[in-house]
């Protein structure tokens, strides 16, 4: 589609999408065949499928991760493997890190699923993930960009999804907080993920349709993903859909490459 000159792209791809086996999807409808039929009409080519799951036996769950082992998300993926869908499906997983350094996933695990995504900012999960010393700006990124930069470096990630977006009470400042960081604490940051392979997720529930998406300023945003590209990060896109009603804001995910300076070429392969 050509506006003006500006070539607009066109999302094929969403890499990051629950089931019902995850906890906190209440739909009913949001089961694998329903989802790929849905995706498929609406012309996308792939779909990256990823449940929570918690699977370290060192480090006991809370409430929300004690029925998500892991287990059926395996036998999903062995299923899935066998049933023919009309767009090509990946079968991953969302994995947690409740400190720097203390990740539910292993190696093991990761071998047996098509990606993992790793989410390094849970803390409204504030029962497990260690929350920020403090409620100031610094004090929130300082804990945040430690967490990423773990995650970063752990090469448990195929994606970082949500990256840099402290979840939970944190979001009402979330101007302040990455005012607080510099650009080359940013970069920095960024660097690390683009060193280790792991990809940065444009999630476009958290940037430009959900409720955290009121909370900020685009400038916010826009210095993030530009120095997330000049480290040479590679992005997917992310509607992080929990529910049928969910698979929304892939225009405003175009536009947004398209001001940042995000083309194809900065995709991550999953995209493609
Ligand atoms: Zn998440
Ligand atoms: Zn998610």
């Amino acid at each position: 589609m050509y506006k003006g000159d500006i070539r607009t792209m066109e999302i094929h791809t969403d890499m990051h999408i629950h089931t019902t086996l995850s906890c906190c999807c209440h739909d009913p409808e949001q089961t694998l065949e329903n989802i790929a039929a849905k995706m498929k009409e609406k012309g996308f080519r792939k779909i990256g499928i990823c449940d929570h799951f918690w699977r370290n036996p060192a480090v006991k769950p809370n409430g929300f991760y004690a029925p998500q082992t892991g287990d059926s998300i395996l036998s999903l993926k062995k299923s899935a493997d066998n049933s023919g869908f009309p767009l090509q499906v990946l079968i991953g997983a969302e994995a947690e890190m409740v400190a720097p350094g203390v990740f539910g996933v292993d190696r093991a695990f990761k071998e047996q699923v098509d990606f993992i995504a790793l989410p390094t900012d849970h803390f409204h999960i504030t029962d497990f993930v260690k929350q920020p010393p403090d409620d100031s700006p610094r004090g929130i990124a300082a804990h945040m960009l430690e967490f990423f930069i773990s995650g970063a470096k752990s090469g448990l990630a195929d994606v970082l999804v949500h990256p840099l977006l402290p979840l939970g009470k944190s979001m009402e400042q979330y101007d302040r907080i990455i005012e607080s960081l510099s650009d080359a604490e940013l970069f920095d940051a960024w660097s690390i993920a683009a060193e280790n392979h792991a990809a940065v997720e444009i999630n476009t529930a958290c940037l430009f349709c959900g409720r955290y998406a009121k909370m900020f300023s685009r400038d916010t945003i826009r210095r993030t993903h530009e120095l997330a590209k000049k480290a040479g990060c590679k992005f997917t896109i992310g509607s992080d859909s929990h529910e049928s009603g969910g698979f929304i804001g892939y225009e405003e995910a175009a536009a947004f490459c398209g001001e940042v300076g995000i083309t194809e070429a900065d995709f991550s392969p999953f995209m493609f």
